[in-house]
């Protein structure tokens, strides 16, 4: 019998990791979160789409309503430490409708590029239509891409975000290896994403908000309450802050750190390659 072994991280805190070895016979078939759901590792992929394919059509509405407006704040924050300049080249990984790619268009002006690269068509497409709306399309491409395994060459991006994408994706770590892959050196990583809570006693409020409001507010916007317990259900898996630190090291991003927003409702990492 042949085994294969993987090192899952299950929190890291300043000097200390946590890991458990994982032993999976190679005939045996390997599992992951979808929410709070074990499934089969092949299958997520397939249940994220289903998930983004069902809310495309009301995700800035939703966005709006269920942050109270606070999502904008998240992002531009994310923009200002960006660093983002005139004639640079930007990839906005898990764009869907296109947030940051609008705000990166304007700062990279004619001189520059942004990608927007999703793997859902149904995001994209929302994403192409509102910007086009919006008269952004010059310095802007739109890419059907995996995370997992990005098309693009080597050293190719000054800066590359993913906004509260990574959470969906099965296998994070060949992410973040796949995006040091294409940025330059000298190049950036922002994930913006949900994270832990740094006031424990809030964590209640925090529950009956995720797992009542949510769901019921998918229901009356966009008749799918199924997909927003799954919004919750993501965010309680996704790594904290200090655990997906150190997957960043791990893909060998350097000098990352991290600032919680909303009291670590959400968290901004950023990550350089040199
Ligand atoms: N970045 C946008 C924003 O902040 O509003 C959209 C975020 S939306 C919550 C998550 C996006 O991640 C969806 O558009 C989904 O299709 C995309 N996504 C999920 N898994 C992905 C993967 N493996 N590769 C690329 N994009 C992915």
């Amino acid at each position: 019998m042949h085994y294969e072994y993987a090192l899952v991280i299950l929190s890291a805190s300043e000097g200390s990791h946590t890991v458990r070895i994982e032993k999976t016979a190679m005939n045996e078939s390997k599992t992951t979160d979808f929410g709070f759901q074990n499934v089969p590792w092949e299958e997520k992929q397939k249940k994220v789409a289903e998930v983004f394919h069902s809310v495309a059509d009301q995700y800035d509405l939703m966005n709006d309503l269920m942050s109270l407006g606070i999502h904008r704040l998240w992002k531009k924050y994310a923009i200002q430490l960006s660093g983002v300049r005139a004639g640079q080249t930007v990839l906005d990984l898990a764009g869907g409708t296109g947030d940051l790619t609008q705000k990166f268009s304007r700062l990279v002006g004619e001189k520059g590029k942004v990608v927007l690269a999703d793997i859902n068509e149904s995001m994209l497409k929302n994403g192409r239509g509102r910007l086009l709306d919006n008269g952004i399309f010059e310095n802007v491409e739109f890419t059907l891409a995996n995370a997992e395994s990005l098309p693009f060459a080597d050293n190719t991006f000054d800066c590359i975000s993913i906004a509260f994408g990574l959470r969906n994706v099965t296998d994070k770590s060949a992410a973040l290896r796949s995006m040091y892959r294409c940025l330059k050196p000298g190049g950036r990583l922002l994930v913006l994403e949900f994270s832990k809570l740094i006031f424990s006693e809030l964590a209640p409020l925090y529950d009956l908000y995720s797992f009542t409001v949510l769901p019921a507010l998918g229901e009356w916007i966009a008749n799918d309450a199924e997909s927003y317990r799954y919004l919750a259900e993501s965010i309680r898996m996704h790594p904290d802050q200090d655990t997906l630190k150190y997957m960043m090291e791990l893909a060998e991003f350097e000098d990352v750190e991290y600032h919680n927003l909303t009291g670590g409702v959400v968290a901004l990492h950023r990550g350089f390659k040199y």
